[in-house]
């Protein structure tokens, strides 16, 4: 049982855990970058430690750092947020090792879920509907890859084991390509993961993806809270979120809501998780699974009424969860942007000194940042600002609350994707509700 907590993030995520912490009664430990002295994660937190210069790869990035700060400052437990070091196996060993305890599940389970294929095939062994193709990395041999790719049928997308962030795939149209991209994609996943295994499945042409959220604790106890539709991506990066999907049976995701908890106490996974999956003529097939809490947690917890961050951190402590699935009842509809510090057009970070902050209100309105007015955003880490949730009794509500919550809104001094999501809630599609994954790219080449 814990009572202080290391905070192993910065900006909006990092102020979050500490909220959580506080109002748990933990005593919170903050560590910053050089670039990070006058964050609002620093100011607010019982303890603070500088870790490193601004570079991520010697601050936030530095296990051994960040595990001297945790001696120096007693702290017990480690809390490691999204990003960084969140789904790093070999980190949360160490914590343990050092005798503190580790926020999130096993450094086993993040391992397995760590490689895809490894996730894959596990997955398939609880029952989870996966997309098709072998949950194995491919072979050597260009008789034996050809065979595989052309049992799938084509397309085919190549993915990267190792793979995270939107990197590492390539699609396949057809067998003439086959070889040339997997000699690609894999010296690509070799320098950016390390990992040079290359899986392949079929490649799905317009696909919704959904995730579910689940929490389970360290007594065999697993429950999901609902789904969440996270198809508005550019460049397979999530933009704006909504819980729940829309339009989808409940029958179906009740099914795969319960394959998804079922999958947990089998692999005894521990803390929050999402799995995620990729939705087709009404079909779930799952592509991974997420170890941490997500950028898009709070619109789950808008519509559970539950605080993910602390039932995590409760879990953690050793106590079993606070509510059983029964009690579960996700109410009305909530959407969340993601606002980034980026040109509008070409979407280059816009880092810089934020002159003006003006966030909107009102019932249903939550924007969880770490930026105000005169918050400098370094060009070192992601450029998200905000987040700017609304939730709602139906979607309709929700999406009328955030169409006068984003004109409210106001940032200067850094350019921001504001007039993006300006755009968004007013395209026919979205407002209808259930879009593919390649809608916001087709409402970017529409233009203004
Ligand atoms: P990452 O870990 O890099 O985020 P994911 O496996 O979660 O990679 O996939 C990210 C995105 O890539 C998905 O949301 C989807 O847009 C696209 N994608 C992944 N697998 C497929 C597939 N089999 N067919 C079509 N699109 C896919």
């Amino acid at each position: 049982m814990f009572n202080s907590v290391l905070i192993a993030n910065r900006g909006e995520i990092a102020l979050r855990i500490q909220r959580a912490c506080r109002m748990l009664g933990l005593r919170t430990i903050a560590i910053y970058s050089e670039a990070d002295r006058e964050a609002a994660h620093v100011r607010h937190a019982d303890v603070a430690v500088c870790i490193g210069p601004a570079p991520a790869i010697r601050s936030y990035l530095d296990g051994a750092a960040i595990l001297l700060a945790a001696a120096a400052t007693g702290a017990e437990a480690v809390h490691p947020g999204y990003g960084f070091l969140s789904e790093n196996a070999a980190f949360a060993e160490r914590v343990t090792q050092a005798g503190l305890t580790f926020i999130g599940p096993s450094a086993a389970c993040i391992r397995t879920m760590g490689d895809k294929v490894a996730a894959k095939r596990a997955m398939r062994a609880a029952g989870v509907p996966c997309v098709p193709g072998p949950d194995a990395s491919l072979p050597d041999a260009p008789e034996a890859i050809r065979h595989i790719a052309a049992e799938i049928g084509y397309p085919v997308i190549l993915k990267a084991a190792g793979g995270g962030g939107g990197r590492g795939m390539r699609i396949v149209e057809q067998e003439s390509g086959l070889l040339d991209a997997l000699a690609l994609t894999r010296e690509e996943a070799r320098r950016a993961f390390g990992n040079p295994e290359i899986y392949v499945e079929k490649f799905l042409g317009r696909p919704r993806h959904v995730e579910i959220q689940i929490l389970a604790d360290g007594h065999g106890n697993a429950l999901w809270l609902g789904s969440r539709d996270c198809s508005l991506q550019r460049r397979h990066q999530k933009v704006l979120e909504e819980a729940p999907a829309p339009g989808l049976p409940e029958a179906l995701l009740v099914e795969v809501g319960e394959r998804c908890t079922e999958a947990c106490r089998q692999i005894g996974y521990q803390g929050v998780g999402t799995f995620e999956f990729l939705v087709e003529a009404g079909a779930f097939f799952f592509i991974e699974m997420n170890t941490r809490v997500q950028v898009e947690h709070p619109v789950t917890e808008m519509t559970a009424g539950i605080d993910i961050v602390a039932e995590g951190i409760r879990v953690a402590r050793g106590e079993p969860l606070s509510i059983t699935q029964s009690e579960i009842a996700c109410r009305g509809h909530a959407f969340e942007c993601r606002i980034n510090a980026e040109h509008p057009d070409s979407f280059a970070p816009s880092p810089g000194r934020i002159t003006r902050f003006d966030v909107p209100g009102g019932p249903g309105v939550r924007v969880d940042t770490h930026a105000g007015a005169g918050t400098v955003v370094p060009p070192y880490y992601d450029s998200l600002v905000a987040k700017l949730i609304v939730h709602g009794a139906t979607r309709q509500e929700a999406l009328a609350r955030l169409t006068v919550a984003l004109s409210e809104m106001r940032v200067e001094g850094v350019s921001t994707n504001l007039p993006l999501h300006r755009r968004i809630v007013t395209d026919p599609g979205f407002m209808e509700g259930g879009v593919d994954i390649h809608h916001l790219e087709a409402i970017l080449r529409r233009g203004t």
